[in-house]
């Protein structure tokens, strides 16, 4: 039986009418552009994550763009964020002439490692992008310490983490600036490209607002130079459609990766990563030598809701490719997020070194990542299959 990836037609065909009825509303009035339904679904997700003001924008990449321009990031302004992550997050400042300073991760959660950042703060340092990978809060009370201390704006990249938790907050409502990312892949996925801007601070929701529309304000006076970062009315619509379905959506991917974990974890060769590892790689590694482990499990950290965008395995000595292989010929998707961290990008070769240094455990884990199928929709006999084609794996 396959199992792919991703499967965005079993999450949306059972919605069908209801997102028939929501499209040929809009379809009716034909407001495309800023139409009710943005204000209703903005309205709907500030208050699902507890925030004063959401904007809806084109993606979750706009959003990134959108909240370094309201902080008025400039040209040679430094931004720390995390090596290991997906592209936009430092695409976006440097799009605006800022420069990414790349910070090693945590080997348990994937996230920046608060420290390392410390380590990294120069007179330049404008602000910190933490990401919240796969579902899982970046560890923030520190993180928000330290940007404090150092005067430093927090926008979290919560492009994967919409409804995630830390400590009871949530991801995206801590920092100056949330973003969320509607692409289909997401946990809330659209149907096409769109994501959210949210913050708590007035002042830099209206600035965010007026840029979202090429700066003008009124109509066709610009006091700033915006760009056009709107989220069509139609996706709007159809994303408060899956809105009302997200809890549910979220507790089938929470019980997938509990299957996942329950199964593999009694496989030989099998363990369950150990958040007391945290920050300490060599002590990790010796206590994975001393189980002759093969295969790390993902965990989420106690003060964590992980909400489950990726279930991320560890695969050690050398042989990521081969269970990928081995996954991809049994009919099982399966994706390497990611597999060249953005310090090794060609693109960001001609960055000064020392916003290229010292990111060794962000390497390894490109190294020794892959995620399996994770999607809510996933059947029962589906996990199996997937946890019976690693066994096999395991075994030969
Ligand atoms: C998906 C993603 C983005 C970008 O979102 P888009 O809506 O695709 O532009 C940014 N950051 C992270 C971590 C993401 O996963």
């Amino acid at each position: 039986m396959p199992v792919p990836l991703l499967d965005v037609n079993a999450q949306n065909s059972p919605l069908n009418s209801e997102l028939q009825a929501a499209f040929a509303q809009v379809l009716q009035h034909g407001r495309f552009i800023m139409g009710p339904e943005m204000e209703v679904f903005e309205k709907e997700v500030a208050a699902m994550v507890g925030v004063k003001h959401a904007l809806a924008v084109s993606s979750g990449t706009d959003a990134l763009l959108l909240a370094l321009m309201a902080i008025d990031l400039q040209p040679g302004d430094e931004v720390l964020c995390p090596a290991f992550t997906f592209f936009a997050t430092a695409g976006a400042v440097s799009r605006l002439g800022g420069v990414p300073v790349f910070t090693d991760i945590c080997p348990i959660c994937f996230n920046m490692d608060v420290n390392d950042a410390r380590a990294k703060i120069t007179a330049r340092t404008k602000a910190i992008i933490p990401v919240h990978l796969f579902g899982q809060s970046a560890d923030m009370d520190p993180l928000l310490a330290l940007a404090q201390e150092k005067g430093l704006r927090v926008i979290e990249d919560g492009a994967q983490a919409i409804g995630a938790h830390y400590k009871g907050r949530a991801c995206g409502a801590m920092g100056d600036f949330g973003t969320y990312s509607f692409f289909p892949s997401k946990n809330l996925g659209g149907f096409g490209d769109g994501g959210m801007l949210v913050t708590n601070d007035d002042e830099l929701a209206e600035f965010a607002k007026v840029l979202r529309v090429h700066g003008s304000k009124p109509k066709y006076f610009h006091h700033y130079v915006g760009g056009n970062f709107r989220m069509d009315t139609v996706q709007c619509a159809l994303l408060s459609v899956k809105l009302k379905h997200y809890s549910r959506y979220t507790a089938e991917r929470q019980n997938n990766a509990a299957h996942y974990t329950q199964e593999l974890s009694q496989l030989p060769g099998v363990v369950t990563a150990d958040p007391t590892h945290c920050k300490c790689v060599q002590t990790q590694d010796t206590w994975l030598e001393k189980q002759d482990a093969k295969l790390v499990l993902p965990v989420a950290y106690a003060h964590n809701t992980h909400i489950w965008n990726q279930y991320t395995l560890r695969v050690l000595n050398g042989q990521r490719d081969a269970l990928r292989d081995h996954l991809q010929k049994s009919g099982i998707g399966c994706e390497i997020y990611y597999p060249l961290t953005l310090d090794q990008q060609p693109c960001f070769a001609d960055l000064p070194a020392s916003s290229r240094s010292g990111c060794e455990v962000s390497h390894r884990m490109a190294g020794e990542v892959l995620s399996l199928p994770i999607y809510g929709e996933l059947s029962l006999e589906q996990r199996l299959e997937v946890i019976a084609v690693i066994r096999d794996w395991l075994s030969a």
